[in-house]
């Protein structure tokens, strides 16, 4: 596809690709990392990044900026992915996604752009070529961004997910044929979970819950995530690896979208670890 409405501030490589990681919520899967000086540029219409408020509950994260809710910015993932950048700076041959699909584990179905960082800040051509790659080795992308409003993001519909946090933005985003992804309060997640008449176990075991949150939204039904339904409801925990829902719903002709919980190391993110002790 030929990109005319320029958003990418860079043409060099913009992402970062392990084959493996430890990470529980996705399972041992391809995952893709843009690169730190990138961030601003993908990053900062983000209403989670950096808001320029100074609620004194918002400490200033590890580059002074303040009020940053985003759970991928913040703490051990921030300082993992620094180290990450810190060691493919040394080795970059390492940290390409052919690196990536040669030292995949054979189990995995599924690649995830990206684990931090927003792939607006990634010339279009590159992540053309790493879903072509993903696909070409029998893998599904799982792919997210927050700045789903932007023109030149437009080439991502059908294949990310929007990432949205308000009713508002869910409406906006699923009228121009985007699918959802949206956090809820831990609370409303935790109660329509218990709320839940239909807790479906599926293929491979997987619990999923169909929450209706249509009260809240008028984006359409939300399908709880079922990694996050299953730290609620205990073992066995599932993964994107096992689940596969975000890229699915893709091809779901309803106005249908992921809910999250918001969750991560800040107050209202704290809020689903409180959530978790009361179900246990
Ligand atoms: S809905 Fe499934 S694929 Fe999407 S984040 Fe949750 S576990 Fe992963």
């Amino acid at each position: 596809m030929t990109h005319t409405v320029k958003y990418w501030t860079t043409d060099k490589p913009g992402l970062l690709w392990r084959g493996q990681t430890s990470n529980p919520k996705t399972g041992n899967i391809p995952t893709a990392y843009v690169k730190e000086e990138l961030y601003d540029a993908g990053c900062k219409g983000c209403p989670h990044y950096g808001q320029a408020d100074n609620r004194p509950e918002h400490k200033r994260n590890r580059s002074g900026r303040r009020g940053m809710t985003c759970y991928a910015h913040r703490g051990r993932m921030r300082q993992a992915a620094a180290a990450l950048n810190r060691r493919a700076r040394e080795q970059p041959h390492q940290y390409t996604i052919d690196a990536a699909m040669a030292t995949r584990l054979a189990s995995a179905r599924y690649a995830r752009l990206t684990a931090i960082g927003d792939l607006a800040a990634v010339h279009p051509d590159e992540v053309e070529n790493a879903l072509a790659t993903i696909r070409a080795h029998g893998l599904t992308p799982i792919a997210y961004t927050a700045r789903w409003a932007l023109t030149a993001m437009q080439y991502l519909r059908g294949v990310a997910l929007a990432s949205v946090t308000t009713p508002g933005s869910a409406e906006r985003a699923a009228k121009r044929g985007w699918k959802v992804a949206r956090t809820v309060s831990a609370e409303v997640f935790g109660q329509a979970v218990a709320a839940a008449d239909s807790i479906v176990h599926a293929d491979g075991g997987l619990v999923s819950a169909r929450v209706n949150v249509t009260v809240q939204t008028s984006a359409g039904l939300l399908i709880a995530c079922p990694a996050q339904v299953s730290e609620l409801r205990g073992a066995p925990r599932v993964s994107c690896n096992d689940c596969g829902l975000c890229p699915a719903v893709q091809g779901m002709t309803t106005r249908v979208g992921i809910a999250f919980a918001e969750h991560g190391p800040t107050p209202t993110g704290r809020l689903w670890a409180a959530v978790k002790k009361a179900w246990r």
